[in-house]
């Protein structure tokens, strides 16, 4: 953690993520299990994980002071969790410790032999997190240069966070994954929507599948409320939209082994680059450069790079 922040020096960057945390577990096996069937497996992994957690730690890693804003439940896996972000330098004085609940888990079977996956999310925790839990982390959301919430807590929490950030003129971004309709309400108090082409597809109401369905998508959202809507493409790229126009921004050429996470870590690098007072380009710019490491290594939070392995 100290190299990462030496990088950041006095330009400390201060991110505020308010989000989900949760354990996945993945078992891989050859194949799938039919209904009813109990396969041998190869391999089982535990690794923390949740979009909230995921881009914490991804801006953590790229040198920012990171705050995150959460509720943990500390059965079963609960502590770990909160260990592993106290290992990434991760603030969670926002994190409300909840003794009686489980924490999310997100059980996921891999297939070695063509890499399909099946995956149960249950919330646990994450679907309890109120907006009195945000407004006891005011004084951390006050002071953050960016917040940064995604769609897997309650919409009335994020929205109290997002009012709070607005008052204090405080950044915005809202990463709109998974793609919930409830979380159209909360465009308006965007600066930044993120969103994958599916998502934005989703979200917009509109079909999916090439840049101009895609470019049509940004432009309708964008006229929902954000100031900049970006619409994430895997390996092309991204394309911003925002009042001047529209900019397609092509992704780093790399050779991809798992892009599980890419977006989170992009988001990470974006809300990293913005708390740094970079222009948007600029800061998309350096969540591209991370998110193309992170897929060029496999793992989500342990793909996710350090500052000083981004190439000027
Ligand atoms: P995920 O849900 O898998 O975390 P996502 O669908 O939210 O990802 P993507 O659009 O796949 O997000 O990727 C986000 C960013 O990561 C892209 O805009 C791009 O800069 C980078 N990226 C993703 N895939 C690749 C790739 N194969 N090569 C280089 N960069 C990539």
């Amino acid at each position: 953690m100290s190299d990462s922040r030496a990088v950041a020096g006095s330009a400390a960057a201060h991110v505020v993520v308010v989000g989900s945390i949760n354990m996945d577990m993945v078992s891989h096996s050859r194949r799938l299990p039919a209904p009813g069937e109990t396969l041998m497996g190869e391999a089982f992994v535990m690794a923390p994980g949740g979009k909230g957690a995921n881009q914490a730690v991804a801006a953590a890693r790229l040198g920012a002071r990171v705050g995150f804003v959460s509720r943990v439940g500390t059965r079963a896996h609960g502590r770990e969790l909160l260990a592993a972000l106290a290992e990434e330098g991760v603030d969670a004085r926002g994190v409300q410790q909840d003794e009686t609940a489980l924490p999310g888990i997100a059980v996921i079977m891999v297939a070695s032999e063509g890499g399909e996956n099946s995956i149960v999310y249950v919330p646990g925790s994450n679907a309890q997190l109120l907006p009195a839990d945000v407004q006891a982390a005011a004084p951390l959301l006050q002071a953050a240069r960016v917040v940064v919430a995604q769609l897997e807590v309650p919409v009335p929490a994020i929205r109290c966070a997002f009012e709070m950030a607005r008052a204090a003129g405080v950044i915005t971004i809202l990463n709109a994954a998974p793609a919930l309709a409830e979380g159209a309400e909360l465009l308006p108090l965007c600066d930044w929507l993120v969103l994958n082409e599916t998502e934005a597809a989703q979200f917009a109401g509109l079909a999916v599948g090439g840049l101009a369905e895609a470019e049509a998508a940004a432009q309708a959202l964008l006229a929902r409320g954000p100031r900049q809507v970006l619409v994430t493409l895997g390996a092309q790229g991204a394309l911003l939209a925002d009042a001047a126009g529209l900019q397609l921004l092509p992704a780093r050429a790399v050779k991809a082994v798992d892009t599980v996470g890419a977006g989170d870590t992009f988001v990470g690098g974006l809300a990293t680059g913005l708390a740094e007072g970079m222009s948007p380009v600029e800061a998309v710019r350096l969540g591209q450069a991370a998110a193309a490491i992170a897929v060029s290594r496999s793992g989500v939070q342990s793909a996710m790079p350090r500052r000083s392995e981004l190439q000027p």
